[in-house]
């Protein structure tokens, strides 16, 4: 692969040699607001939009944003512009969303291990939907409800049980996650949320895990959740939305990566599956986060030091795992590429590092690039779950992040200082 194919990235791309996000040169906004430096592409995340939204084309639906793959305040409000719920799985994160200005009725609050008090928070602030992934959880939900004098809209979050044959850290509908109820276990618990007087029964959700790239597992699993619909309502109790979660991937530009399927595409044959058997006219949701994201956003970094060595030649970066966590993480590839692209110099071979004390901090393998100290690079495809999973390892600062829109710039997020990250400490 060349440096000029930006797999799934069509609006970065090279003009003139050099690297551009629509409008606006990658170089200029690293030297205008330094390195490391993630730059998020709007038109990007609404083309990514508009391909759910063409899936859905009169179709009752919902997309609620997986917030998680981007927490930043100005991306969140992209998405609230867009008419976009949001899928939440913390009390900060509702708070996140509520102060971009999305309506608490189109929130949906994910996760096993809710507290107490998140659940308060967000019956507080009226939202729309718990999807509740135990029996412990729905007892306590029903209780938190009733003290407040509250009836709790849920959905039960299923678990299908069906591979999505994707890294087994983010494949999360398997017998063996802990995520969901199991699919033996969920007409009960359908009866007992029925039963209690502090919820109301609104849905059924099913997220089976992430950068899924084939069709089948969600095929499989949309079987799997009607046939548990049809049982729940031959029951007596009444589903109004049918929730499939998120997880498609996108293309990383891995020379052995799979081309996941487009959102429109997958939704016709999904639909017709719902179309099928009469599920067709419900409210459909959604819960994507990464296919939104993920290739709307880069890193641009500097080239600190190039370090030859006897086995290998080492390329150090100013960003690293705090900032770009997925390598560490998940053997994660991520293209990189030089923001100037040079077709008549020669290339290395390097191992792309960042500088934390760390052998795990690494961001690409044996790479071939034509680069010198002082270079800037881009590591394509960071959108999603990059920032939103960055730490402060080795007191490193969180970098900036700007929102480019045609040929503006926004900065929604400052680079973090040494202040920040010691403002709540206190010497003894
Ligand atoms: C993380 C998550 C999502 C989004 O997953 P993506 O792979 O980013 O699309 C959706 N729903 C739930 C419950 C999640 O935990």
């Amino acid at each position: 692969m060349t440096s000029n194919q930006l797999s799934g990235q069509p609006f970065f791309s090279f003009k003139d040699q050099s690297l551009w996000v629509e409008g606006l040169a990658l170089n200029s906004l690293a030297q205008a607001h330094g390195t490391p430096l993630f730059v998020y592409s709007k038109a990007a995340m609404l083309s990514a939009l508009a391909a759910y939204q063409r899936g859905f084309a009169g179709r009752k639906s919902q997309v609620c944003y997986a917030m998680k793959a981007n927490p930043a305040l100005g991306v969140i409000q992209v998405f609230v512009q867009a008419g976009c719920g949001f899928d939440i799985v913390s009390g900060g994160e509702l708070e996140r969303v509520l102060a971009a200005g999305a309506d608490a009725a189109k929130v949906i609050f994910s996760g096993v291990g809710k507290t107490r008090a998140e659940i308060r928070q967000a019956l507080e602030a009226g939202i729309g939907c718990f999807n509740v992934e135990s029996e412990a959880e729905l007892e306590v939900l029903n209780g938190v409800a009733l003290g407040l004098g509250k009836v709790a809209p849920v959905s039960i979050r299923v678990n299908p049980n069906v591979d999505p044959k994707t890294h087994p850290y983010i494949s999360t509908g398997l017998k063996g996650n802990k995520f969901g109820v199991a699919h033996e276990r969920v007409l009960q618990t359908y009866q007992r949320a029925a039963a209690l007087p502090g919820l109301q029964v609104v849905g059924i959700d099913c997220h089976i895990g992430s950068q899924i790239t084939l069709e089948s597992p969600y095929l499989d699993a949309v079987d799997r959740v009607l046939d548990l619909v049809q049982a729940i309502e031959a029951a007596g109790i009444h589903l109004h939305h049918l929730d499939f979660g998120g997880g498609l991937g996108i293309n990383y530009g891995g020379s052995a990566d799979a081309e996941p399927p487009a959102a429109d595409a997958l939704w016709a044959k999904l639909l017709a599956k719902l179309d099928a058997r009469g599920y067709g006219q419900r409210l459909l949701m959604i819960e994507p986060g990464r296919s939104l994201v993920g290739n709307a956003g880069t890193c641009v970094t500097e080239v600190l030091y190039l370090k030859p060595g006897e086995q290998k030649n080492f390329c150090v970066i100013d960003a690293a795992m705090n900032d770009l966590p997925r390598p560490a993480m998940y053997q994660a590839f991520h293209q990189i590429v030089p923001l100037v692209n040079r077709p008549e110099a020669t290339t290395t071979l390097y191992e792309v590092v960042g500088p934390i004390c760390e052998s795990g901090d690494w961001i690409g393998h044996d790479r071939n690039l034509a680069v010198k100290q002082g270079d800037l690079l881009a590591v394509m495809s960071a959108g999603a779950y990059c920032m939103g999973m960055a730490s402060n390892y080795n007191s490193r600062g969180r970098a900036a992040e700007i929102l480019v829109d045609g040929t503006q710039a926004h900065v929604i997020r400052e680079r973090e200082t040494t202040a920040d990250q010691m403002r709540n400490e206190r010497l003894v």
